[in-house]
């Protein structure tokens, strides 16, 4: 498999480090807020990619932390922390907070299929394994106190890796305009390890730690619960584009002066939905949550599908619009597979390879899952029976887990309710019955209100009665 490798810019082979193996993991979600659709997005994506490397056969360890603590309002430390905002808003405690959107989380992640990783780890689980890594640091001379707090010191770096398209001046976070300058750092693109002193004195949750009565900076999170579970050397790490800098930078920072060697070889960036007004945020326009769309009538489904349709590495514009027509879409593939009879025919291997091979080639081109979706209509389209489509279907499934045999099954179970209540009539009668609702229909359409009721009694006179619904005529025969 290919992958586009943010550290080297380049599409690369992707080889884990031991054969058969692979060690990845996840930023998880700061649990301040219910998760908007765009942090879905890269949960979505990231689940794929994870599925996949199981699909070809990777035994894979998949590791996630909760940010229950330490993540500030600016990702370049500064402002308060964004869990005791959250818990002000409520006016709840910060562990309140936390254990309800944790679970609002992985709600939401089930609906749209999102498996849980094998590991999940929140932050304030782990104190002791923070200091540890604070206190190697120290001791290697790459962390340093100052004004009360600890910071890692990166003029000791050769590199202090940059990720993307980020500039220098980008790095500069003290300068940038909107961010106060911390006036303890060494170097403008330090950043903190461990909190004593902030201008936020109600922070709630503190820990005694040999730097004092404090809490942990939310980069040092990462870094530590990682090695927690998956030791010093990862596979992938995924994200969100926006974590790039500073948040992965100082994860990179921490882990590898802690280990004296490279850490992490694929870094895996998910780019953002936006809206039409710029990237999709909690505290500006609408806040997308997955129960809103389900309000509106949208299967979370529909959203996974949505997302399939476009690459990871471009932004994907969210709309209603875009929404629908995606729906549209995904009942048209469903409506597709309902269709598809398994009479206990044989799965031809042959045929089998050929499309396997197809969306093989898509997802192996750096998880290009859109074209993924491609192999599955060609899939349908196929010259062989439908024993075999069906077989295809069900293993692109395991990687793009659209509900697609389920969502079927319950098409094709409500056809076949529908048929057993429908009246037993030949199908001349048929045919008549509903060229009679049509012309009823277009009678209407031209507020031809008196050839509309004829028609009506007519059919009343032969013992049918028609029966207007929703979305359509239905009709009834006595006897
Ligand atoms: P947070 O809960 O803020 O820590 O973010 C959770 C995940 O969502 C991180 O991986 C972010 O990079 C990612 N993320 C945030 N905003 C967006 C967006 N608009 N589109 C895609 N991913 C996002
Ligand atoms: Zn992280």
């Amino acid at each position: 498999m290919r992958l586009y490798n943010s550290l080297t810019r380049e599409r690369e082979e992707f080889i884990p480090r031991v054969e058969g193996k692979v060690t990845m993991y996840t930023c998880g979600p700061t649990v301040y807020h219910f998760a908007h659709i765009g942090n879905l997005r890269s949960y979505i994506m990231e689940d794929i990619l994870e599925k996949y490397l199981r699909y070809l056969s990777y035994d894979v360890k998949r590791v996630m932390n909760i940010t229950d603590v330490g993540h500030l309002t600016s990702d370049a430390d500064v402002g308060e922390d964004k869990m005791l905002k959250g818990a002000r808003r409520e006016n709840k405690t910060v562990m309140e907070i936390a254990d309800f959107y944790t679970k609002a989380f992985f709600s939401d992640c089930k609906k749209l299929n999102i498996k849980t990783p094998d590991v999940v780890e929140p932050a304030t689980g782990c104190i002791s394994e923070f200091i540890t890594m604070i206190e190697e640091l120290l001791a290697k001379g790459y962390a340093y106190a100052a004004g009360g707090n600890i910071y890692f010191d990166t003029s000791k770096l050769e590199k202090y890796y940059v990720f993307n398209d980020f500039t220098e001046e980008d790095l500069n976070v003290g300068v940038r305009e909107t961010v106060e300058e911390d006036s303890n750092k060494k170097n403008k693109a330090d950043f903190v390890l461990w909190f004593t002193k902030s201008k936020f004195d109600d922070q709630e949750l503190k820990w005694d730690s040999p730097f004092g009565l404090g809490y942990p900076g939310w980069h040092i999170e990462c870094s530590c619960i990682a090695r927690k579970h998956l030791g010093e050397y990862l596979d992938i790490h995924c994200g969100g584009i926006d974590n790039a800098f500073p948040h992965h930078t100082n994860e990179i920072a921490q882990s590898e002066s802690t280990f004296g060697h490279e850490w992490c070889k694929y870094w895996f960036h998910v780019h953002h939905l936006n809206t039409a007004g710029g990237k999709m945020s909690k505290s500006k326009g609408e806040f997308l949550t997955v129960s809103l769309l389900e309000e509106r009538g949208f299967d979370p489904m529909v959203y996974r599908f949505f997302c399939l349709g476009s690459h990871y590495r471009k932004n994907l514009v969210f709309s209603w619009e875009n929404l629908e027509n995606a729906k549209t879409s995904y009942n048209k593939l469903i409506g597709k597979i309902a269709s598809l009879k398994n009479s206990g025919g044989t799965v031809a291997e042959e045929d089998m390879e050929r499309g396997r091979a197809a969306f093989k080639a898509a997802l192996d081109n750096d998880l290009n899952t859109s074209l993924a979706v491609t192999a599955l209509y060609d899939a349908l389209k196929m010259k062989t029976n439908d024993e075999t489509k069906l077989a295809l279907i069900a293993e692109f499934d395991k990687v793009l887990d659209l509900g697609l045999i389920a969502h079927a099954e319950a098409v094709r179970s409500e056809e076949a309710t529908e048929e057993q209540t429908a009246p037993d009539v030949s199908a001349e009668l048929l045919a008549y019955i509903k060229e009679k609702i049509e012309a009823r229909r277009q009678a209407k359409l031209s507020k031809n209100y008196a050839e509309a009721d004829a028609i009506r009694a007519e059919l009343l006179e032969k013992g049918i009665t028609l029966i207007d619904k929703k979305d359509g005529t239905d009709f009834s025969i006595k006897g």
